[in-house]
């Protein structure tokens, strides 16, 4: 659809993914800083991302599946590497032995396939406690690991969002590993950890959400920039009288007369109903409630404040990532991933 301007768009600012990068890379100490793009860039757009993060010096990227890898692969450059964090199945070997990507190996059986193919260099994961992807830390790794030609072995931290026991824990199973299981360089920190300290970074840190304006750690807040800015055009303006009701199910209704716009966002783009009579948009600063409830494309602001607003205006929705979780409570991960396709992404 060449030339077609949606009713809804994604102002995405550059340099704030780029800072937030830069300063996970500052808090990654001697470590190189990676970038978590899965998930095509948790909704941001993964090729987009890539690029602006390889312009600015990232070097080692991670995706989900062999489906992501193969968009990305040919922005690969000399010297950036692309990870597979499921591993390979059999149905992945064919794509992964031609590729330039590697398979992170997860379980004993993927090991084998890989070896059995002599596929070449590869990452392995070993689970330290959070008992979701990867080699039991407790089981026999390195004798797996022997002979596979292993660039970074990883493990993922659960809870590195929160301060409990559960960190040094899995940092102290992870060193175990490290300290039997050769491989060129190590990997344990996520956006959060990267913000536990320098015992966390080993050799390359992983970030994602904190890249995208997430906050994972209190320590991050003065430092990581909002990245996402959601946009979406007025389709009518109407007036709201007191006693009428507005949206399915009638959920809100005026005690007063109202000026109403409505906008054309709604959950099919990633604005979930738990929006609804919570969420805010916002024009020039002036905050416009959500009214009633968010239906599938479309929703309904207070612009009473407002006569100068109408229908083809642009207005901004509130999307702080914090802010929106607390009103919403969905994770800033669900915010940012459901964002959905009817968005125009727009790089400035
Ligand atoms: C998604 C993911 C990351 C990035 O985590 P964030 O919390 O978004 O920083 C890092 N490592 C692995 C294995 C992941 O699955």
């Amino acid at each position: 659809m060449t030339g077609y301007i949606a009713p809804l768009r994604l102002r995405l600012d550059a340099g704030a993914l780029i800072s937030n990068w830069r300063w996970l890379a500052e808090r990654s100490g001697a470590a190189a800083c990676g970038a978590a793009i899965k998930a095509d860039g948790y909704g941001l757009g993964a090729a987009a991302v890539m690029r602006r993060l390889a312009s600015a010096g990232c070097r080692d990227f991670f995706v989900s599946n062999w489906g992501e890898a193969a968009e990305l692969e040919p922005l690969l450059e000399d010297g950036m590497t692309l990870s597979v964090l499921h591993g390979v199945r059999e149905e992945d070997m064919a794509q992964a032995l031609s590729s330039r990507a590697r398979p992170v190996l997860c379980t004993a059986a993927q090991v084998a396939r890989w070896r059995a193919a002599n596929g070449g260099p590869c990452d392995l994961i070993v689970d330290t406690g959070m008992n979701r992807l990867g080699l039991d830390w407790r089981g026999e790794v390195a004798t797996l690991a022997a002979n596979l030609n292993l660039v970074t072995l990883l493990s993922h931290l659960a809870s590195a969002d929160e301060d409990t026991a559960l960190n040094a824990l899995q940092l102290s199973r992870f060193r175990a590993i490290v300290a039997t299981v050769p491989a060129q360089r190590y990997s344990l920190a996520n956006s959060a950890g990267i913000c536990l300290g320098p015992d966390y970074a080993f050799d390359v840190t992983r970030p994602g959400l904190a890249l995208y304006g997430g906050i994972a750690s209190l320590v991050a807040v003065p430092h990581i920039r909002q990245v996402v800015w959601p946009q979406a055009q007025i389709l009518q303006r109407r007036r709201l009288l007191e006693g009428d009701t507005i949206g399915y199910n009638a959920t809100f209704r005026a005690t007063r007369d109202h000026e109403v716009a409505i906008l054309n966002l709604g959950y099919a783009d990633g604005y979930l109903r738990a929006f609804s009579g919570r969420g805010v948009a916002r024009s020039d600063g002036t905050p416009l409630p959500v009214l009633g409830r968010v239906s599938m494309d479309l929703m309904a602001v207070d612009v009473s404040e407002r006569p100068d607003l109408s229908e083809g205006d642009w207005i901004d929705i509130a999307y702080d990532l914090r802010e929106a979780s607390a009103q919403s409570g969905l994770s800033q991960y669900e915010l940012l991933t459901g964002l959905g396709r009817r968005y125009d992404r727009i790089w400035a």
